[in-house]
């Protein structure tokens, strides 16, 4: 079972500290979410598992952190000035302001309902513009970057000379992006402000489509293995008139959401349109020499584009499950144990001084590895609702003959079963259960 309501997960986000309003004592900044102390973890976890993914567990992919504040040129360069604009329509009813494209009826308003209410469209660019420098009026026009993926094109010549890679190698970055979105909405889905996983692979030019292939497979695979169900991700091919000014095919990953399948993330043929229009405008040379064929060329670029902020709402949508224990009904969060916020949960039967000593030490010696909570208040059943509802996978008990026999209960958060470990072997069975 997933989550049929955003609603459902909304809430549980805000009692339970992954996702907050922004500026909420204010009356809330619409559109900005501040990440409490689950979701901050949380996260963190999908943007670790994406760098794990496609970095650590790769000899082809490096990894960079580049500047959110840039010159105009690289957005002259990249497209961005004269291109990233959306079709606005305001209707001349209730005064509300869409995105043309995103309408499901071109002719009906969908806040007030009046037809043909609408004004002609215009283009609306979505970046952020600002001034650096003290004085205002006079500084440098800077923009807050709409996508990562610029750095990389930026950085190429110094990346392929310090990391000693050749084609076919890739330039990844986790990060902030900013868009001035129309309408932005959805929760997370939709925010002026998000975070995003971006690679861009660069390759010989006759591999690009075979590069292509392989990476929307990746991709996709990568949700599921993450605990999303096959049957709630699917890759759709864009059509034609759907295409960025970039690109030359591009697929979707799409994530069956309550309001129906909506993208998770982009996987575009980029072919060498960055690469040149950079070393246009700059006058640098962003090609490859192979030393092999002693050809020089511009390598192609294959592009997974996905957001980190609205994945994470993805999983927490697909791991949301309710069943019934001793004929109570529990909220679980079914995560991933790479993706849950604390992936053990150190639970003394009582707040007894007795007691509190060793479960400090149980707690220790996992936090040395682990995320680990630590809770002693309330009854011992109440306490592991709390944690199957942030989606903890295990709970370890220190009981009264914890003291006597050196051992500790694991309850799991799947299945509720109970078994008795001595301490030594605590970690061995923690690591073991959790798969790392
Ligand atoms: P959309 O069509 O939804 O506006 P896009 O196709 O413009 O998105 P890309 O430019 O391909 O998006 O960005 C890559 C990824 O970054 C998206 O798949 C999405 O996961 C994420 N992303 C883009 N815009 C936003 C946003 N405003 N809020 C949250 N995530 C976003």
């Amino acid at each position: 079972m997933a989550a049929t309501d955003l609603e459902q997960i909304v809430s549980l986000c805000k009692r339970r500290g992954f996702v907050y309003q922004s500026a909420e004592i204010y009356g809330g900044f619409r559109s900005t979410y501040d990440y409490g102390p689950l979701g901050s973890l949380l996260l963190r976890n999908v943007k670790e598992a994406w760098i794990r993914s496609m970095v650590q567990q790769r000899d082809d992919v490096v990894l960079i952190d580049a500047a959110i504040l840039s010159p105009p040129q690289v957005w002259q360069a990249s497209g961005h000035l004269a291109n990233f604009s959306d079709p606005l329509v305001d209707c001349t009813n209730c005064k509300n302001r869409f995105r043309l494209d995103k309408l499901d009826d071109p002719d009906t308003c969908p806040s007030c309902g009046e037809k043909n209410s609408f004004t002609e469209a215009r283009e609306f660019n979505l970046m952020f513009k600002t001034q650096a420098g003290p004085v205002e009026g006079t500084g440098a026009d800077a923009y807050l970057r709409p996508e990562t993926a610029q750095g990389m094109f930026t950085n190429f010549a110094q990346v392929l000379q310090t990391s000693r890679k050749k084609p076919p190698f890739g330039i990844a970055q986790v990060g902030k992006s900013f868009r001035n979105e129309i309408t932005p909405q959805n929760w997370i889905f939709r925010t002026r402000e998000f975070e995003q996983m971006e690679m861009e692979f660069f390759v010989p030019p006759e591999d690009s489509d075979k590069w292509y292939e392989y990476w929307c497979n990746e991709r996709l695979n990568w949700y599921i293995e993450h605990g999303i169900p096959a049957e709630m991700v699917m890759l759709r091919p864009h059509d034609d008139d759907e295409l960025s000014h970039y690109s030359t095919g591009t697929s979707d990953v799409e994530f069956e959401f309550p309001w129906g399948f909506d993208e998770l993330e982009g996987i575009a043929k980029r072919t060498d349109f960055d690469l040149k229009a950079h070393a246009a405008v700059s006058g640098e040379r962003l090609d490859y020499f192979d030393p092999q064929t002693n050809e020089r060329y511009v390598p192609y670029v294959i592009e997974p584009a996905a957001g980190a902020t609205r994945t994470m709402a993805a999983f927490l949508l697909a791991a949301y499950d309710e069943d019934e224990i001793n004929g109570e009904t529990r909220t679980v969060l079914r995560l991933h144990p790479r993706l849950s916020p604390y992936k053990v949960a150190v639970l003394p039967l009582s707040k007894k001084d007795t007691l509190t000593p060793l479960a400090h030490e149980v707690r220790k010696l996992l936090a040395d590895r682990y995320m680990v909570d630590y809770d002693e208040t309330q009854n011992i059943g109440k306490r592991y609702r709390r944690q199957d509802e942030i989606g903890t996978p295990l709970a370890v008990t220190v009981d009264f003959d914890s003291l006597d026999d050196n051992a500790v209960t694991i309850r799991d958060r799947d299945t509720t079963e109970q078994v008795r470990v001595p301490i030594d072997e605590l970690l061995t069975t923690v690591s073991e259960r959790l798969g790392f």
